[in-house]
């Protein structure tokens, strides 16, 4: 028998492929143990489309940083009790450690490994990374979860700045892999998925390493920051900080990004954008502490009065909508941006929600489900959060009569158009007052340009005002049901 402290202990990576800020490795390092780190690959958590990709691109990086540690990750297939009871026994573990995690599937697994875990005689420690506050941590004072944001913000504010970040680990003792295990052994164990065909610029777009999503971060706070309260809302302009893939993916915490937003706002003295980039921050927070409680905030209008819904579903201007075609530049730039990168940026997404639920009223479950398949930074509580934000159905969300104008929009935050030209290349030689409605373009100028609208590019596929009147008059009934 393997004395105690020779038994190794073992660190299980998920979403949080990274050395740095990292507890449930730094904690393991404490012990003096030697330590085995593994991700699963369980079935049950393991999206697919291009999160599905870039989650394993994460793993592939993690196992680069650990290999120059010197030591391997084991990345064993199937459900995670067996496959974790496996190598407790093989391995005489003493001790599991974890950061936690807080989505419906996620937290049964743990519970009930926890649970095996213990009966075996092995300790669990789970620990606190994944945002900078659980979502049972900011409450109301009648304790119960806070329904509007800003009352969130203004008590998670109460608590002061979040722990400071952990280093990596100055070094790392790995216990020993025994030949029947090497065959588990990353990379080679790794599941490789491919991203779909047309996404063709999502590797270009996002490198993918702790070292790239800490280079992001520095670019931001560096270039950007000052700036953002304006430039946030600018497609046409690198104005945020391109971090989610990499909060998504956990090569970043977000402990690391408010803490050097901080030092950034000590040296430059800038209150307002910092405060504002920081906020936004947090409203990831505020949506896994929604998934927390109401895990079914995917799947389910959180307010019910949108059950009655008479969503029109029209499949054909559902795939114009998907593939970009729907006559509305905004629309298409953002929804071709998305099929190619695999992100599109924020404002354009609210823009793209409310068109697809209220101009073509269409159920927010298809935009969501559209989303989750080809986001890279696909989060199943934020992506669900805001789908509900914009459609109106959530807490805290957009009111049904707020109806962004797609034509407006555009005007407003890509006002040159080079957002628009960069994703529709049809329109590049229209002139920047017809780039937002092409449709306007007079005969003469359409023979001097060759672009004939319904062929060059589509129709519009709605018309704005008629649909608009539409989505209001569904609304109104909607109340009186
Ligand atoms: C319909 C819709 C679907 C969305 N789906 C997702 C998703 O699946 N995954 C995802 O990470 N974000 C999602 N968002 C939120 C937001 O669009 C992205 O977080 C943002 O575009 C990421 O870019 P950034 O990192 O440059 O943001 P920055 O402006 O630099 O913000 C910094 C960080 O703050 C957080 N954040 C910013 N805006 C929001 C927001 N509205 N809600 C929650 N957190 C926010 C993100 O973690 C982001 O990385 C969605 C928004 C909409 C309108």
């Amino acid at each position: 028998m393997t004395s105690s402290s020779q038994r190794p202990v073992l660190v299980l990576f998920r979403d949080d492929f990274r050395l740095t800020d990292n507890p449930a490795l730094h904690a393991a390092c404490a012990t003096g143990q030697p330590v085995l780190c593994a991700t699963v690959q369980d079935e049950a958590c393991m999206p697919g489309g291009v999160i599905g990709w870039w989650l394993a691109q994460a793993a592939q990086a993690l196992t680069t940083a650990l290999h120059n540690y010197g030591g391997p990750l084991l990345a064993p297939h199937g459900e995670t009790l067996p496959v974790v009871l496996d190598l407790v026994k093989s391995f005489q573990v003493t001790d599991v450690f974890w950061n936690r995690r807080y989505d419906p599937t996620g937290t049964k697994i743990d519970t009930d490994l926890k649970a095996a875990l213990t009966e075996h005689g092995v300790t669990v420690h789970s620990l606190s990374a994944r945002l900078l506050h659980e979502p049972w941590a900011v409450r109301t004072g009648a304790g119960q979860p806070y329904r509007i944001f800003t009352a969130w913000w203004r008590a998670a504010r109460e608590l002061g700045d979040p722990g400071r970040p952990l280093p990596a680990p100055p070094t790392i003792e790995f216990a020993p892999i025994p030949k029947p295990f090497k065959k588990n052994l990353a990379p080679a164990a790794l599941l490789q998925p491919t991203l779909p065909n047309d996404a063709t610029e999502a590797k270009k777009y996002w490198p993918c390493s702790e070292e790239d999503a800490r280079t992001s971060l520095d670019n931001f706070l560096e270039d950007t920051l000052e700036q953002y309260e304006t430039s946030r809302d600018r497609p046409d302009q690198e104005g945020t900080s391109g971090l989610s893939p990499y909060l998504r993916a956990g090569l970043i915490s977000p402990r690391q990004v408010w803490h050097a937003a901080r030092q950034a706002q000590a040296r430059s003295g800038d209150h307002a954008n910092t405060e504002k980039f920081l906020s936004e921050l947090c409203w990831r927070d505020f949506g896994w502490m929604q998934l927390f409680y109401q895990p079914d905030m995917p799947t389910r209008n959180l307010r019910s009065e949108f059950d009655q819904m008479p969503w029109q579903n029209d499949a054909e201007a559902f795939t114009a909508w998907k593939e970009g075609r729907t006559g509305y530049p905004l629309v298409d730039a953002g929804m071709r941006e998305l099929l190619a990168t695999g992100t599109m940026h924020n404002r354009v997404r609210m823009v793209v929600a409310s068109f697809l639920t209220k101009h073509l009223l269409t159920d927010w479950r298809k935009g969501e489900r559209w989303f989750y398949e080809r986001l890279v930074d696909a989060d199943p509580a934020l992506n669900a959060m805001n789908w509900q934000w914009c459609a109106g159905t959530g807490i805290d969300a957009s009111p049904w009569f707020r109806i962004f104008n797609p034509v407006g929009q555009s005007e407003k935050f890509d006002p040159s158009g080079a957002y628009i030209r960069t994703w529709v290349p049809e329109l590049t030689a229209l002139p920047d007052k017809l780039i937002h409605t092409p449709w306007k373009i007079d005969a003469a100028l359409s023979r001097h340009l060759r672009f004939v609208p319904g062929t060059t590019y589509p129709h519009p596929i709605v018309d704005l005002k008629q649909a608009r009147a539409i989505a209001l008059e569904s609304y109104k009934n909607l109340k009186t049901v």
